[in-house]
């Protein structure tokens, strides 16, 4: 039987990521996947053929919408043939999930494919098929991810009624989209359909999309989205959900408690994800696991068997694939002795539409509640000379400050390549500059970037020059 100083249960952004650090730190590493390709659910059906297929339907948009404002015209109909854009996206996949397999080479971790289950605290049976084997680990990190959330009433057919995993792999363009969850994956599908011909329909059980970002966030890109086409149900219960032959009727309550009804052709089911621990047998081990199904683990990521980790979805906090990374980075860190520090404040969240929707730190909504005295500077990206040539002028940066110390305490971008921008604002706020620190330091012109300068100036005494 081998043994391993540390064997990692799962191969997304959090398991991979840390098999590479445990490795770089000298200590034999095993990672453990039941696919038969790495990269989970990041690489394989999310952050990555989704934002494929976002980048081909914005270039089909730019091109029936807006090339002509730009002097260029393309002489006959201009079409999509989703067939191929959906075969260039499971390229692009592909050719990442490779650059996984070469990464566990060069840093000689040893791959099994297998289920992973415990049979005690140092020992994991691999299972794949027929086929058994036994590993021994001195220390075990559980990467093993999410899986999508259902409603209880609703039964998810895979054909008609999908998640984001079907959504990323239709045979055709659907006619009516109807999207239960205004959260980030209904956005970002839904935007992909809508520019390439769908109708759809966003039901959302709260008053606004994204409620998780700050309240200016979700106003602008439901604007922008509206613009688009995309037809927004705020409020909504779902009570039901049903197929016959091809079409899905989604049932619902309006705030007055009224009953709506869809119809589409497909329904996506986008209401959140939930922590996936199906069939790893962490009783064995005696690993806790919380009411809510996530590997219960303290500040250092530490279950309460003192060798077994778990980072990433399936433990608690954003389910982002930088936070898992993050995450995994650390508890290698933490094995190797060392004394590493996530501030889980700083962990960016980025939605991928057009425009997109960038954030970090605390939200208007947050400041207040918790009773903090805060400035706000805002700047729209329309008065920017970059916007205007690019003709992206939808959005704006806000960034918030501490009232008497000026320190930066959230920043919040929609508009073009924010996801890009909100870099700036992460280590800004990493090295606790101060609003009039970001305003002092010079932004190449013309750029989005000096949106942020501005907002900057806005939120330092009202002194933004461009407006
Ligand atoms: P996962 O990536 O879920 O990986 C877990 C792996 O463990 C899987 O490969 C699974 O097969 C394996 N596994 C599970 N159990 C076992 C077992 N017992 N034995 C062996 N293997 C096992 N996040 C972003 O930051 N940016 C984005 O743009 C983004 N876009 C997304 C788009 C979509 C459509 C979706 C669904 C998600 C998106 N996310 C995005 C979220 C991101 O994918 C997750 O936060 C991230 O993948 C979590 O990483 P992880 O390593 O914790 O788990
Ligand atoms: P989400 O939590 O972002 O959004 C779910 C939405 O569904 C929320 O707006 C919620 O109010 C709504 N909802 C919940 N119950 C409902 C009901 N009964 N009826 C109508 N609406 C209801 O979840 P998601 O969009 O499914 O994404 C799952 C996870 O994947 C998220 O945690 C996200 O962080 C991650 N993800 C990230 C990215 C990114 O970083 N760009 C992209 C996709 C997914």
């Amino acid at each position: 039987m081998s043994t391993y100083d540390v064997a990692i249960i799962g191969s997304g952004p959090g398991g991979y990521v840390a098999a590479i650090r445990c490795a770089q730190l000298g200590m034999k590493t095993a990672i453990i996947e039941k696919y038969n390709v790495l990269g989970g659910t990041c690489l394989n059906v999310g952050c990555i053929p989704s934002k494929a297929l976002l980048d081909s339907s914005h270039h089909y948009e730019e091109a029936i919408k807006h090339f002509e404002d730009h002097g260029i015209e393309i002489p006959g109909d201009i079409k999509v043939n989703f067939k191929k854009m959906v075969e260039r996206k499971a390229s692009v996949v592909e050719q990442t999930t490779k650059g996984i397999e070469f990464l566990m080479n060069k840093n000689k971790i040893d791959v099994f494919t297998g289920m992973g289950a415990f049979k005690d605290a140092t020992h994991i049976e691999i299972t794949e098929g027929e086929k058994k084997q036994t590993i021994e680990a001195k220390n075990t990190i559980i990467a093993t991810g999410s899986k999508p959330a259902t409603l209880p009433f609703i039964k998810l057919d895979k054909e008609r009624i999908i998640t984001s995993t079907e959504a990323l792999s239709l045979k055709e363009i659907p006619k009516h989209l109807v999207v239960i969850g205004g959260g980030v994956i209904g956005l970002e599908l839904g935007q992909v359909y809508r520019r390439l011909g769908a109708d759809v329909s966003v039901v959302e059980y709260m008053d606004r999309i994204i409620p998780t970002m700050d309240a200016a966030q979700s106003k602008e890109l439901m604007k922008a989205m509206k613009k688009q086409g995309v037809k927004f149900y705020l409020s909504h219960k779902v009570s039901a959900v049903s197929k016959k032959g091809k079409e899905v009727t989604i049932t619902a309550t309006d705030k007055k408690d009224k009953e709506v009804t869809f119809k589409g052709d497909y329904c996506l089911v986008s209401v959140g994800r939930k922590p996936y621990t199906d069939g790893l047998k962490v009783e064995n081990a005696g690993v806790k696991i919380t009411e809510r199904g996530m590997i219960d683990v303290n500040d250092h990521l530490q279950t309460n068997i003192k060798n077994i980790y778990a980072i990433g979805d399936v433990v608690r906090g954003a389910m982002l694939a930088h936070k898992a990374s993050e995450e995994g980075t650390l508890v290698a860190e933490i094995i190797a002795g060392q004394k590493p520090h996530i501030d889980y404040n700083l962990i960016p969240g980025v939605v991928y539409t057009w425009p997109e929707v960038a954030s970090v730190g605390k939200t208007e909504e947050q400041l207040k509640d918790a009773n903090v005295e805060y400035k706000a500077g805002q700047f729209p990206m329309r008065a920017l000379g970059r916007s205007r040539a690019s003709g992206d002028i939808d959005g704006f940066v806000k960034i918030l400050s501490d009232k008497t110390t000026d320190e930066v305490l959230g920043v919040h971008m929609v508009g073009a390549r924010v996801a890009d921008l909100i870099a700036e604002a992460v280590v800004a706020m990493e090295f606790r500059a101060s609003a009039e620190d970001i305003a002092r330091m010079s932004h190449a012109h013309p750029t989005y970037a000096e949106a942020v300068k501005e907002a900057a100036l806005a939120a330092t005494d009202d002194r933004a020059l461009h407006i």
